[in-house]
């Protein structure tokens, strides 16, 4: 499956905030945007003047390098959010929320998204009792997410379980961490999405 492969720091820098995609390192004096506060390149500390398309076609690359979702796959969630009833660009947020991965990452599971894509790809987690190692797979309301049996096992697993003790998990979702599990209690409201695009931004890029 492709994937981005480059330097994720650059993203954030990019986009000229933090996106969190790099796990523990995000929270540490590490973390580049706050030692390089400017796009990366040999433009980089340039002047600019940005045009409505450039506003339109940054708020649909921060979205996408949140969720690490390509552009043909995000086109397509873009698609399915619009044929939905309500409002377009808070059903393109809730679709990318539901994405396996993504729950994974908010249950606390996995330090980043793109761990949590990582360790559903290896076959650690199960939906409903199943084993499902696809990360793009759309979860829905009443799903239970579970850890499988033998990857309790895993050094990294188990350290991730301790640092997940520490956190509590969003609203929307329920964590059981005696039985390993987390469930989906229903579809996030769009305040409880935090995530820094202004998504009516995403539709008039892609209603151009
Ligand atoms: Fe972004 Fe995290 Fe890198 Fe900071 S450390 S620039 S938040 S990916």
């Amino acid at each position: 499956m492709a994937r981005y492969n480059g330097a994720v720091c650059r993203l954030c820098r990019r986009e000229g905030v933090k996106l969190y995609l790099k796990g523990e390192r995000c929270y540490s004096d590490k973390c580049a945007i706050d030692r390089r506060a400017y796009a990366p390149g040999q433009h980089g500390q340039g002047r600019k003047k940005v045009s409505e398309y450039g506003l339109q076609l940054r708020e649909k690359q921060k979205a996408r390098r949140v969720y690490g979702v390509l552009e043909k796959q995000f086109a397509s969630y873009y698609k399915e959010a619009a044929r939905r009833k309500g409002i377009t660009g808070e059903n393109l947020l809730q679709i990318l929320e539901s994405r396996l991965d993504n729950v994974v990452y908010r249950l606390g599971f996995a330090s980043s998204r793109a761990e949590a894509r990582q360790l559903v790809r290896h076959g650690h987690f199960t939906v409903n009792g199943k084993r499902l190692d696809i990360p793009s797979y759309l979860t829905k309301p009443g799903d239970v997410i579970g850890i499988r049996e033998k990857s309790l096992e895993s050094p990294r697993i188990k350290e991730l379980l301790e640092i997940a003790e520490t956190r509590t998990v969003v609203p929307w979702l329920e964590r059981d961490l005696d039985a390993k599990t987390g469930r989906i209690v229903r579809v996030p409201a769009r305040d409880e999405i935090d995530i820094p695009v202004a998504e009516q931004m995403i539709v008039e890029y892609y209603s151009r």
